[in-house]
């Protein structure tokens, strides 16, 4: 006999619809078109219980049953009330996201989902702790039409299924070895090798002294005929080809070197801040990067910020705290990237050795237009500033939502308002020219 989890478990069974793929398939089309007409966004999450095999071998059908339930239930509560639960197989569910503002917002859903799951299950008075991975997919970002919606979604979960990852939103190179993704891996190797990527900058705004005080590096890739390739994209191919350290060396490197010019040119210390890839955070060689690249330029542990994102963190915590630690060790700044699309506790927040809480794009964009991101931003200040720690939004695009953080108590701010990122001549041209710049720290160009 199967105990109830807990009172609230003892309600009627929840009302879930059972579906196959093709079934849902048909009656998705509706609510994808809907979103077609009305320029809306439509997400489409699968999740899939791992390693239920055992609970089925120790728990048997009935077992199996009861924790489909119980795991209906978490999800259903997290979920707004135009959102669908259906159960699609013995351990998946879909979850269908209309109306939704941006990808952040299916992120943000994901993490919760998959946060909620972590939690122990109680069955027959034992405490059983599951697994779960989660596809995403976006209309129209990543489809057409909803075949193609579920059909990508379905990839991206192998992804996340195959690289242990807590999510994977779909992305053309999950698709298996497809050749532009193989041709484009074999360039971006060779790009790396032969130093033909860039790092563009993006000034980091002091709002209290209206002056620059950290840049942010973003890799750009030109390709002969093909012009710029998305970032996303060839950062993500080199996530999937192995790239992706020695993609991290050149940025540090090249980052480093870039500090260490602004500070001979114009006698400022500006923070390079460099993305490190959820992948790479937890790698040894990290560290020894990042003494590498310190070293070759001379410079101290000031000279770079290293933006790492909140969902990755979350997945193997307690390794993230360690590697974190020794960078804080050496007196490399930290920041946690696109925060507010994760779902850290705060008991680990708390432990956390990081200097900057950074609220995602998505929740600042349109956060005048919108009290929910609103509110989103104004938790996520009050929370840094609760904790000591230093908070900068992302994303501002206008004066209005720049006036607005100002009254909101957030101290730091980056977005296209202020400056779009810039190659570094042109990045000499803005720190030379801009209010933000060398000026308003007082600085004469040389
Ligand atoms: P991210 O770290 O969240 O970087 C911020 C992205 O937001 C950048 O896109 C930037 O151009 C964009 N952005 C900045 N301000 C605004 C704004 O006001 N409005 C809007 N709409 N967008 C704004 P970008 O350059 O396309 O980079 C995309 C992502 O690629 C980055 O997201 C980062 O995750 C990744 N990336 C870029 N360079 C590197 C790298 O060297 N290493 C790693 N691991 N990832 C990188
Ligand atoms: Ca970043
Ligand atoms: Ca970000």
């Amino acid at each position: 006999m199967i105990v109830p989890e807990s009172g609230q478990d003892q309600r009627d069974a929840l009302s879930v619809a059972s579906l196959s793929r093709p079934e849902l398939a048909g009656i998705l089309d509706k609510p994808v078109s809907r979103s077609k007409i009305n320029h809306l966004h439509f997400g489409y999450i699968i999740i899939r219980l791992t390693c239920t095999h055992q609970i089925h071998l120790s728990y048997g059908y009935q077992g199996m049953q009861a924790l489909r339930e119980r795991c209906q239930r978490r999800i259903r509560e997290l979920l707004r009330s135009q959102d669908e639960l259906v159960c699609i197989g013995e351990a998946e569910f879909a979850v269908l996201l209309p109306d939704l503002k941006n990808e952040g917002h299916a992120i943000l859903a994901a993490n919760r989902i998959h946060s909620e799951l972590s939690s122990p299950f109680t069955l027959n008075n034992e405490l059983i702790n599951i697994t779960a991975a989660i596809g995403i997919a976006v209309f129209p970002e990543h489809a057409g039409s909803a075949e193609k919606l579920m059909l990508n979604a379905d990839i991206a979960l192998e992804t996340a299924v195959d690289m242990n990852l807590p999510y994977e939103m779909y992305s053309p190179v999950s698709e298996p070895s497809s050749l532009p993704t193989i041709r484009l891996a074999h360039d971006l190797k060779a790009a790396i090798a032969q130093d033909e990527l860039e790092l563009f900058f993006q000034p980091k705004i002091d709002l209290k002294t209206g002056s620059i005080y950290s840049v942010e590096a973003l890799t750009r890739w030109h390709v002969p005929d093909s012009g710029y390739i998305d970032p996303e994209l060839f950062i993500s191919i080199a996530e999937h080809s192995g790239l992706i350290n020695s993609l991290t060396r050149w940025s540090l490197t090249a980052g480093c070197r870039q500090s260490r010019f602004w500070k001979e040119q114009y006698d400022i210390s500006l923070s390079v801040a460099i993305n490190i890839s959820p992948t790479t955070l937890h790698d040894a060689q990290t560290v020894d990067s990042v003494l590498h690249a310190l070293d070759l330029w001379d410079a101290g542990p000031e000279s770079i910020t290293l933006e790492v994102t909140e969902s990755m963190m979350m997945q193997k915590p307690e390794q993230s705290l360690r590697c974190l630690k020794r960078l804080r060790d050496l007196g490399i700044r930290l920041s946690i990237d696109d925060f507010g699309t994760g779902s850290s506790s705060l008991a680990y927040l708390k432990t956390l050795p990081v200097n900057e809480l950074k609220i995602d794009k998505s929740f600042v964009i349109n956060m005048v237009n919108d009290e929910g991101d609103l509110t989103i931003v104004q938790s996520v200040i009050d929370l840094a500033n609760n904790f000591g720690l230093e908070v900068i939004a992302e994303g501002v695009e206008n004066q209005t939502t720049l006036d607005t953080l100002v009254d909101m108590g957030c101290r730091y701010a980056q977005g296209y308002y202020m400056g779009r990122p810039m190659s570094a001549p042109e990045m000499d041209t803005w720190l030379a020219e801009s209010a933000w710049g060398i000026k308003a720290k007082g600085i004469q160009p040389r």
